[in-house]
Formats: C-alpha cells, sequence, structure tokens
C-alpha cells in the first residue's frame, strides 16, 4: 500500500528561483519527449521506449551544459511521466477507441518529482567477532531539527525548510515538490505494508443526491454545503477585476493569482468535508462495510440542468476516498449497478409504473401503498442490491423476481425476508 503525505515548504528566494528555472527546463523535456514519439508514431508508426529517451538524456547531459544543472532523478521522472502518458495512448489506438487522446503540449508545469535512491549501509554489531553488516537502505530525506521547522534535501539545491505536522510513516520511496496558488508543498510518498481486511458484520449504504449531499440507509441526512454556489460571488469580483486590467501587466498577474487562490481555497473546502464526511460513515457510525452505487459522473456531468451542481458535489472525490480509506484502515467498499434504484419500492420489490422525477421527494408505492423519502428509499435499494451480489446472485431489475418463494426454499431459508437480510447485513427499520 502506498500512502502520500503532504507538507508545506518553505524556499527561500533563491531557492524558488532556481525552482522554476527547473520547471521551465522539464516542461521543455516534456514536450521535447513528446514530440520525438509524435514524430516516430506518424511517420514510421514506431514506437519509443522509455529506454531509448533515457540514453538520448545520457547523451544530452554530457553535451550540454544546462541539462547538467538539473538534477537526473527529476529528468528522469519528467520521461517516465511522459511514456506513461503514451501507454494509455498505444492501448486506446489498439483497441481502436474512437478518441485516442493525444497527450497534449504544455505551456507549463507545476511540479518535479523524483525516486529516493538506495545506498549501501554498513552496519557494524557489537560483538567480539566484529561482524559488518551490509543493507540496502534509502535514504531519508528529511533532516530533523530542534526548531519548528524541518530540513527536506532537495538534490543540487540543498535543504529546504518544511513543516513536519506530523510524522512520516514508512518507507519514503518519491518525493514530489508542488507549486500552488498559496505556496510550495512537498508530497512524500511511502510505502506501507497492506492492512488486513476485517471481517465484514455491518453494513451501510449511501445513496448520493443534489439536494442533500447523501442520505445512509437509515435515513439520515448530510446537507449539501454547495462550496461553488457560496464561492460564485467572489469569484465574478474576481474575474471582473482581472478584466479590467491591462493583460500581461504586474496587477494583472496579482489578479491572476488572487484568482486562482480563491479557487484552491474552494476546492480546499470540498476536500475537506469529503474527508471527514468518509471518516464519520466509517469510523463514528462503526460500520465497516460501505455500499454506494457506481455512477458514472462524466456522462452525468452532461446533463445541462444538473452540470454545476454535479461537478460541484465531486462524488468521483468521495468515491475514491471511501475506497482509498477501505483499503487504508482494512475496510470495505463495494460500488453496485444504480439502474432503477430509486424507482423500486423497498418494501415490496416492485418497480413504479409512472417514472419518478427528480422533483417528487417522497416515493409512494401504488402496489403495497408505503411511503418513504425518496434518497432513503433508495439508500434501502442500493443496500439490498449489495446483499444480493453479497450471496452471488445477479442483480434482476424487478425485485419480485429474486424475491420469489421457490428460490427462497432452495437457499433453505423460510420467508423471502431472511433470504434479503441473512447474517451479514442488520435489518434496515421501514
Ligand atoms: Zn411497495
Amino acid at each position: 500500500m502506498k500512502l502520500t503525505f503532504k507538507y508545506p515548504v518553505y524556499p527561500t528566494k533563491t531557492q524558488e528561483t532556481t525552482l522554476f528555472e527547473w520547471l521551465d527546463h522539464l516542461c521543455e523535456l516534456q514536450n521535447a519527449a513528446r514530440h520525438d514519439r509524435k514524430v516516430a508514431w506518424e511517420t514510421e508508426g514506431e514506437r519509443v521506449s522509455c529506454n531509448d529517451q533515457q540514453k538520448k538524456l545520457k547523451v544530452a547531459r554530457e553535451k550540454y551544459a544546462d541539462f547538467r544543472q538539473v538534477p537526473q532523478d527529476m529528468q528522469i521522472c519528467t520521461l517516465e511521466r511522459t511514456d506513461k502518458a503514451f501507454d494509455g495512448f498505444y492501448r486506446r489506438c489498439e483497441k481502436g477507441a474512437a478518441k485516442k487522446g493525444y497527450p497534449r503540449h504544455r505551456k507549463r508545469i507545476k511540479s518535479v518529482t523524483w525516486k529516493l535512491r538506495k545506498y549501501t549501509k554498513v552496519v557494524r554489531k557489537k560483538t567480539q567477532d566484529a561482524e559488518q553488516q551490509t543493507l540496502r537502505v534509502r535514504q531519508n530525506p528529511i533532516r530533523a531539527t530542534a526548531w519548528k521547522h524541518d530540513r527536506l534535501k532537495v538534490p543540487k539545491l540543498g535543504e529546504i525548510k518544511i513543516y513536519m505536522h506530523r510524522p512520516l510513516e514508512g518507507d519514503p520511496k518519491a518525493v514530489t515538490l508542488v507549486k500552488k496558488a498559496s505556496g510550495w508543498y512537498a508530497h512524500i510518498t511511502c510505502e506501507l505494508p497492506d492492512t488486513p481486511k476485517v471481517g465484514p458484520t455491518d453494513a451501510i449504504a449511501v445513496d448520493v443526491g443534489t439536494t442533500h449531499y447523501l442520505t445512509t440507509s437509515e435515513g439520515e441526512k448530510e446537507e449539501n454545503p454547495r462550496w461553488y454556489r457560496q464561492a460564485e460571488g467572489l469569484l465574478h469580483k474576481h474575474n471582473q477585476t482581472l478584466a479590467r486590467r491591462k493583460k500581461g501587466s504586474k496587477r494583472w498577474y496579482k489578479a491572476v493569482d488572487a484568482t486562482a487562490l480563491h479557487h484552491e481555497r474552494t476546492a480546499n473546502k470540498r476536500k475537506d468535508f469529503i474527508g471527514k464526511l468518509v471518516y464519520k460513515l466509517f469510523h463514528h457510525c462503526e460500520k465497516n462495510v460501505l455500499i454506494a452505487e457506481d455512477l458514472s459522473v462524466s456522462n452525468m456531468v452532461q446533463n445541462k440542468h444538473l452540470s454545476k451542481s454535479i461537478s460541484d458535489a465531486s462524488w468521483g472525490i468521495f468515491f475514491t476516498w471511501c475506497a482509498d480509506i477501505a483499503e487504508r484502515d482494512g475496510l470495505h467498499f463495494h460500488q453496485v449497478d444504480p439502474k432503477n434504484t430509486s424507482q423500486t419500492c423497498a418494501a415490496c420489490g416492485k418497480k413504479s409504473p409512472k417514472k419518478l422525477s427528480l422533483a417528487i421527494r417522497t416515493f409512494d408505492c401504488s402496489f403495497c401503498g408505503m411511503s418513504l423519502d425518496r434518497d432513503h428509499n433508495a439508500a434501502i435499494n442500493i443496500l439490498l442490491r449489495a446483499a444480493c451480489a453479497h450471496r452471488g446472485e445477479r442483480w434482476v431489475a424487478n425485485l419480485d423476481e429474486t424475491r420469489n418463494k421457490n428460490e427462497a426454499r432452495d437457499t433453505g431459508l423460510e420467508t423471502p425476508e431472511q433470504l434479503f437480510f441473512s447474517d451479514l447485513f442488520t435489518s434496515p427499520s421501514l
């Protein structure tokens, strides 16, 4: 398992200038590598490997002085990044996809990455034989100090102040320096042993929406903070200032920075909320199985009436973080097919004959007469669907088909209800 720890770093003016020079150089290198591959692909139909490009880099480093001024590890990481982008491109070409997605020419890049090298460490044991033991250790990028700021070792640059607000865990493998509107940050990737999965005992399902951020299968709702709508007023002001200033002037650049900072703060608010929410679902509710829908967010964003609300809600980040936290803490996260979850009755399993529009907030079943909040009903359906999948059954659009008596007899259970709420999943209260 890999974890990335983020810390703010404070380079001096001279260090910052050097870093900006490196960023420019690496951007040029990345574009050159891209051009090289593009020409080879379009004229010969050939693929250039990362190894070939690294050989060319070696020659360039011997020839030109400006190549030698930038650390080699950073240049190699840039080439590897291009290689990764082209891997995806070649794969899409093979598949014959309509959109091949050519890797783009970049105007600027905002981060440098380097991998930490391993070196041989000699350990002397304090025994009579004076036995020597050699270990392959990765270098630690952090030098601890007695002051508030520790030091981050950067190749060819020296040490940069870093604020270690939490300790590093595991074995550090790579460091990335990122320039954001609010300053510089170091992302340190560490390798940790995998957390063993706990046995699933309690499950909870969530239905995400735009009116409320989410509704759980126990009927609890979470308000939607609508960060973008909050930020819109001030954003308009920033854009106005930007439009009134002369493009390319000092004051214009200042306005650009202010706008970027505003966007970054909105994004931070969103991430803060989602992080706390995921933690709450798993740890405060004491559940170890979380179930959600497998929504295709990119398709939903194309709905012109809802696109802003859906983008603002960042369901993509929410689902990714649910999966990540589950992996980190040894819990379970599953996604189920979202088809008809809000159109089916959770009590009798019959599909509503008329399609429920988004404006109708309660689900009234015309067959059994059950009346329940729309999102709560959907959340229970998601839980039931996961229970189906857990027993290895395929979900059928109409619940009736999986709930018939014959199937119940086959599994040795007496009533259809028992079939659904067998040992793993606790019965939701209706
Ligand atoms: Zn019903």
